[in-house]
């Protein structure tokens, strides 16, 4: 039996493709392990997105190597990075890697191990498949609150910063009886959250059945009690979408709306298919079907030829709409990319944190005022964990909209909805006092 330690770096969809590994890699061939230093195959199962990603997988890399050395660890590089840089990874003498394995080739894990086992000689696979979704394949996931399950992989949009569409190939969906039964499944091993996972999730299609039927069907699965969804693309919220997401009541009243810039020319270039008009129509079409909505979004400032005016759009664009919450990225060139082969990229990097520093500042300030207007009102609140602040006397849950709610940890358990009197705000957590357990 080979022990394998797997650790993970990047997105939520790539949490999950490391909970499928840990269902292919099985007893009594394989046993995972908790420390790099009882294994004889370590796992890093990467992201391409920006080049700190990289950076600090190949850090890793050198410390275990450091750590290992002579000790014959097999070292396996799977997701985006190697589907991005395989001759880097492999014909690098000085990396210690001995096999690598995209996002579609994990089935083919067992056997890339055991040929390195026998012929020392390093293997890959990093076909991109159109078909691969992994609907034969139960993951192991560690008990909890909340399960995330992909319903699609891959991406068609091109948009022209991102590796995505490079990495993890083209957008095929899992079938809607599939899923359902993965839900009920989760639900009978009390998870009572699912999050649905996909590059571009709203564009699921299933043989013309749509992201509304999914989450319409998932919903009807007793004992799940909240939904989510991860990564929508603003071009895919027909009307009958934002209908079932405002009335399931199980669908949670929050969206991310990935707005990448606020200026109709870099929005241009960055093949977004939308313009700052029109991506405003649609957050006024979701506030008036649901004014409570929680809305939050992904940034990119400094992409190549944005002026400090385009900025400014940006900057209006985020005031206008007050998000949440948001992530703010300096643009990366990534290799392979329409940007990278087209446009220089040519905003400084002092340029680009000063632009960060600005939206965070203005993305602090939004989320305090928000924050604060919840004070006095009654939140239902699902409880996940023990706080990760300091005090161990405290839980923390999340409300529907995906915030924070720190309570005090009285006799509640994890798993249990409660409704929170908010009495504090912080811009980045709620805090409050139980008024009353729900049963759910
Ligand atoms: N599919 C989602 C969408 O359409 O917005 C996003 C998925 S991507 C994993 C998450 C975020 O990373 C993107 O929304 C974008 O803001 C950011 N990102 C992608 N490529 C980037 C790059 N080259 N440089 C900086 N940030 C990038
Ligand atoms: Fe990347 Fe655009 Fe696809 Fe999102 S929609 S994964 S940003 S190409």
């Amino acid at each position: 039996m080979k022990k394998v330690y797997l650790e993970t770096y990047g997105c939520q969809m790539n949490e999950y493709d490391s909970e499928l590994v840990k269902a292919i890699l099985k007893k009594p061939d394989f046993e995972f392990t908790n420390s790099a230093d009882k294994a004889d195959v370590v796992l890093l199962n990467t992201c391409s997105i920006r080049e700190n990603a990289n950076r600090k997988v190949y850090n890793r890399i050198s410390q275990i190597q450091q750590k290992r050395n002579g000790n014959g660890v097999r070292i396996g590089i799977l997701g985006c990075m190697a589907t991005n840089f395989r001759k880097q990874l492999l014909d690098n003498p000085q990396l210690p890697i001995d096999f690598i394995a995209g996002p579609d080739s994990y089935k083919r894990l067992p056997d890339l191990i055991d040929q390195v086992e026998e012929t020392g000689e390093k293997g890959f696979d990093i076909t991109l498949s159109e078909f691969e979704t992994y609907s034969d394949v139960y993951p192991t996931r560690e008990s909890g609150i909340n399960a995330w399950i992909a319903v699609m992989r891959g991406c068609n949009n091109f948009c022209t910063f991102c590796v995505v569409p490079y990495t993890r190939g083209r957008e095929r969906s899992r079938s809607p009886i599939n899923v359902v039964e993965e839900v009920e499944r989760l639900s009978a091993e009390g998870f009572r959250q699912i999050t649905l996972l996909g590059q571009n999730v709203n564009s699921y299609n299933f043989e013309g059945k749509d992201f509304a039927y999914l989450l319409q069907k998932v919903s009807a699965v007793d004992g799940i009690e909240r939904i989510r969804f991860s990564s929508p693309h603003p071009k895919d919220f027909p009307r009958n979408l934002l209908e079932v997401i405002v009335e399931n009541p199980k669908v949670c009243k929050q969206i991310h709306l990935p707005l990448q810039a606020g200026n109709d020319r870099i929005l241009k270039m960055m093949n977004r298919t939308y313009t700052s008009t029109e991506y405003l129509k649609l957050v006024d079409k979701i506030r008036g079907l649901c004014p409570e909505m929680v809305l939050t979004t992904d940034i990119i400032v400094g992409f190549p030829t944005e002026t400090d005016q385009d900025f400014e759009d940006t900057y209006k664009v985020m005031e206008q709409v007050e998000y949440d919450s948001s992530f703010i990225f300096k643009y990366s060139e990534r290799p392979q990319t329409i940007a990278s082969r087209k446009l220089p990229d040519d905003i400084s990097d002092q340029k680009k944190k000063e632009r960060i520093v600005r939206l965070n500042e203005l993305q602090k300030e939004i989320s305090y005022k928000k924050n604060r207007s919840h004070i006095g009102q009654i939140h239902e609140v699902l409880i996940e964990q023990e706080s990760t602040k300091k005090s161990a006397n405290q839980y923390q849950g999340r409300n529907d909209g995906n915030k924070i709610v720190i309570i005090p940890k009285g006799t509640y358990r994890k798993g249990q909805f409660v409704n929170v009197k908010i009495t504090e705000a912080t811009p980045h957590v709620l805090k409050g006092t139980v008024v009353d357990t729900i049963l759910k």
